[in-house]
């Protein structure tokens, strides 16, 4: 069955002091509070990764994610790192498609899936992420935006291969602005991503096939969006800088 999941992505934030401080207490008060079976990935920026991965050691249940990769092999692209790289460091995830790569650095759908298919090859597993803007659903399109960038980012991999994709559904509106999706809205575009996932391969890989939410989880709404049949856990930013918060969301399942 799938896997609960609980990523904390800390974007481009913290100097490695503070970088290795949350690790470690976020490590640590994982060790001694959370009883359940959740995956915790910690996702810090590039250059604090080789530190963040030598503190997380053999910690059952915790794994380094990485927040973007570079579609090539190696080479000559200055300023990219590859998906062996980070391989090699001990990632075990790879971010692909946030809002903020999409949006800020013009990544479409074609590159993001040329991503996926590195991260996958490179024996890693994306975090493909998908979510329309808030004028997308108030025209009432966001089933139509969330089908397109799963279709053309995900559907050239095949079965085996999108088993190891976790995806994660981030409406842009609720990214970093304190507003949270409902339960409801969380729920009826899982499950929505889930039936094109089924309908596209089968029932079986549909269901496991872990769909996180992100956009403003805290520990005050992680429980009601954890609870929901289709919300396999979530992709966390704010509250994941925060140790006490974001293992309060980890203790949510
Ligand atoms: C994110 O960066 O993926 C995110 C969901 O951010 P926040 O939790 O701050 O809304």
């Amino acid at each position: 069955m799938r896997k609960n999941i609980a990523a904390g992505n800390w974007k481009m934030n913290l100097t490695l002091d503070e970088g290795q401080k949350l690790a470690s207490e976020v490590i640590n008060m994982a060790k001694g509070e959370v009883s359940n079976d959740a995956e915790i990935i910690l996702i810090p920026p590039f250059v604090h990764i080789t530190s963040v991965e030598k503190l997380v050691g053999s910690a059952a249940n915790v794994k380094v994610g990485a927040q973007n990769c570079s579609d090539q092999g190696s080479g000559a692209y200055t300023g990219e790192t590859s998906v062996s790289m980070l391989k090699s460091a001990g990632v075990s995830y790879v971010v692909i498609g946030h809002s903020e790569r999409r949006e800020l650095f013009g990544e479409d759908n074609a590159l993001l899936a040329a991503k996926t298919k590195a991260v996958l090859d490179g024996g890693l597993k994306p975090i493909y992420c998908c979510g329309e803007k808030l004028e997308s659903r108030e025209a009432e399109q966001h089933f139509a935006v969330n089908k397109e960038q799963i279709e053309e980012g995900l559907f050239g991999l095949s079965k085996e291969e999108i088993l190891n994709v976790v995806i994660a559904y981030e409406p842009v509106w609720a990214i970093g602005t304190g507003v949270t999706a409902s339960s409801d809205q969380a729920q009826e575009m899982h499950a929505y991503i889930r039936g094109l996932i089924a309908e596209k391969y089968d029932q079986e890989t549909a269901d496991s096939i872990s769909i996180l939410y992100g956009g403003s989880v805290k520990p005050g709404n992680a429980q009601e969006l954890f609870a929901q049949p289709d919300v396999d856990g979530g992709l966390v930013g704010g509250a994941s800088l925060k140790s006490r918060d974001f293992v309060d969301i980890i203790k949510s399942f």
